[in-house]
């Protein structure tokens, strides 16, 4: 059944993605949008086929309406004039807007399947009550007409960037919300996480020709627009003159597109794998940042798929645009002013990306530490293969040192299961998605083996593929490829701010028998790796599983018996007599986050 389910993803007829009891809805847009450059505004139809798997009959939908985040008295705004630590990128500058500065979208009229129905918008969100309630297992057609303005750029979209981008166009179209197994998911937008309907994308975007715009999904007619998507193609630019730009996609769950007169275009083609286009306007200082990037990139995307599951997609667009670097399917937005190793980093962190969340599909408002922690991960793992081939350092070294400062220093943490817009700091949502939830995978690494969590992380790739995982859906597959429970490490890890400090404690002799003992001082349980150092300088490794695991990973030489959880202290046997031990130290270096590594260690 799951071969089949592959079988017509790659065919494109991905129609019915009922799997089980696992069900998600579909969306198939169609969308014509007409720049008016000088205003900074637009006009647009949407046509969007919307199917009903769930079980439920819906009789009302909902969209979001982005770009009305960006007017005084938003949510967002709000939201960032009242955190203690602000965005620098927000700030106050919504609530400085001036009327042709703010963004919204404004519903001219919506149809479903020909009829006018009734709406109503409530700041970023709208909600449609159908005339015919949809039942489960069947699609209605519904058409909108909108008037869009785009807002200065404050956060991800918007018009002028910081690097003077004209169109950062992310969140640009009334998007259909996503209802699953826990129901509708109405954010209001306060700038932080997404979360999509899985479907097809068809938009013409009519604006001057004097633009180049890169997009996600494929370009249809090339040789119309010309600007690098074909060969011969200057004869195109005449400034006054509109062109449309015509791009499709499918198995996918967003689309953005960037506009600016000045990009330059270019592009590689992967042996095996994606088209890889770059879009950027040429800054003297960065040239050589720019012209290494695309080798770099390929490297990157070579790794990724080897390691985490092959991309799916034919094409991926490095576009500079946006506030810093986010992720869009088959594209990015980055800010391009950068030297190499900052460009490279940041283009990425937001290619992983495209499997952690792109492809893998969490909802991250709820999961966003299986978005930006999984992400961080393999991002940060490609880029120190590519960059130090000879595996010089600790990919992740600096989640470790700034989750355990954080622990140490700041009364921010809050569990990671915590909605991502529902952080009473910054630094704490930060600290939760990117650095613990880095460390989850590291972590996880640790306790179930090097060679069980790769092919966790494939066959995670492999089953939930282009539908939404849950934190439960991982750990699954984790457990089946250990053959050890994992439950504990999900609750303490993601559901508290439990931390883990354990220590060696002494020695002992008793019935000529030698012993480490241990203790766990942290309320978090770990299994523990043991090196013991003789003083003829020989080393002897320990590893004492927890009991919660249910058995040990594989591969360990010198297994104890399991630790029980409830026990603070454990005495573990050694082959070197007490007075031969030079020193005694828990492996955890890198990958364990304990709290206090002095303890760690007794010589
Ligand atoms: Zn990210």
């Amino acid at each position: 059944m799951k071969y089949g389910y592959v079988l017509l993803l790659a065919l494109g007829l991905w129609q019915v993605p009922v799997l089980g009891n696992y069900w998600q809805q579909r969306v198939e847009y169609r969308m014509e949008v007409n720049m008016d450059e000088e205003n900074h505004r637009f006009s647009g139809y949407q046509h969007l086929r919307y199917f009903n798997y769930s079980p439920d009959t819906l009789f009302k939908v909902y969209y979001h309406l982005y770009f009305n985040a960006f007017m005084p008295g938003s949510a967002m705004d709000i939201r960032s004039r009242q955190m203690p630590d602000p965005d620098r990128r927000i700030g106050s500058r919504i609530a400085a807007l001036k009327t042709y500065e703010q963004g919204y979208q404004r519903i001219r009229g919506i149809r479903q399947n020909g009829q006018e129905v009734a709406w109503e918008v409530r700041g970023t969100i709208m909600e449609v009550i159908l005339l015919e309630p949809l039942l489960p297992g069947m699609a209605t057609v519904l058409e909108m007409d909108f008037e869009a303005q785009v807002p200065l750029q404050i956060r991800r979209c918007g018009r002028f960037n910081a690097e003077g981008i004209d169109y950062s166009m992310a969140q640009w179209y009334p998007k259909m919300a996503e209802y699953d197994e826990d129901g509708w998911h109405l954010d209001p937008y306060v700038s932080r996480e997404f979360y999509g309907v899985w479907g097809s994308f068809d938009v013409k975007i009519t604006i001057d020709s004097s633009y180049v715009v890169a997009s996600t999904g494929y370009l249809k007619n090339p040789r119309e627009v010309g600007h690098g998507y074909c060969q011969a193609d200057k004869w195109k630019r005449k400034p006054g003159r509109d062109i449309t730009w015509h791009f499709v996609a499918d198995s996918i769950h967003d689309f953005a597109w960037a506009a600016d007169p000045d990009y330059v275009h270019t592009h590689i083609q992967m042996p095996n794998g994606p088209l890889l286009r770059f879009f950027h306007v040429a800054n003297d200082t960065f040239t050589d940042s720019w012209e290494k990037l695309p080798e770099l990139t390929a490297n990157g995307f070579n790794y990724l798929s080897t390691r985490f599951g092959k991309y799916p997609y034919g094409q991926y667009s490095v576009v500079q645009a946006g506030d810093g670097g986010m992720e869009y399917p088959m594209a990015t937005f980055i800010t391009g002013r950068r030297y190499l190793g900052s460009l490279f980093g940041v283009v990425m962190h937001e290619a992983a990306h495209s499997w952690y969340q792109l492809i893998l599909g969490t909802n991250e408002a709820r999961h966003h530490w299986m978005d930006e922690g999984f992400t961080n991960y393999a991002g940060n793992v490609t880029f120190h293969k590519v960059m130090y081939p000879n595996g010089k350092g600790n990919p992740h070294e600096r989640s470790m040192a700034s989750y355990l400062h954080a622990q140490a220093e700041f009364d921010i943490l809050e569990p990671l299961c915590t909605h991502a817009d529902h952080f009473v700091t910054n630094a704490g949502y930060g600290n939760a998605a990117y650095s613990k939830g880095e460390l989850f995978l590291v972590q996880l690494e640790y306790v179930v083996g090097e060679a069980a969590f790769n092919r966790t992380m494939k066959d995670y790739f492999n089953k939930w593929g282009f539908r939404h995982p849950r934190p439960e859906d991982f750990l699954r597959i984790a457990e089946n490829r250990s053959g050890l429970i994992l439950d504990w490490f999900l609750e303490y890890w993601i559901h508290s701010t439990k931390h883990i400090d354990y220590a060696v404690v002494g020695l002992k002799r008793t019935q000529g028998k030698s012993y480490v003992v241990l203790e766990r001082k942290g309320p978090m349980p770990m299994p523990v790796e043991v090196v013991v150092l003789s003083k003829t300088g020989d080393e002897y490794r320990y590893y004492v599983p927890l009991d919660l695991m249910q058995g040990s990973k594989g591969g360990m030489a010198g297994t104890a018996p399991a630790w029980m959880w409830v026990a603070p202290r454990y005495e573990l046997e050694v082959a070197v007599p007490k007075h031969k031990i030079a020193s005694v130290y828990l492996d955890f270096k890198g990958k364990v986050a304990d709290i206090d590594p002095a303890n760690d260690r007794l010589d």
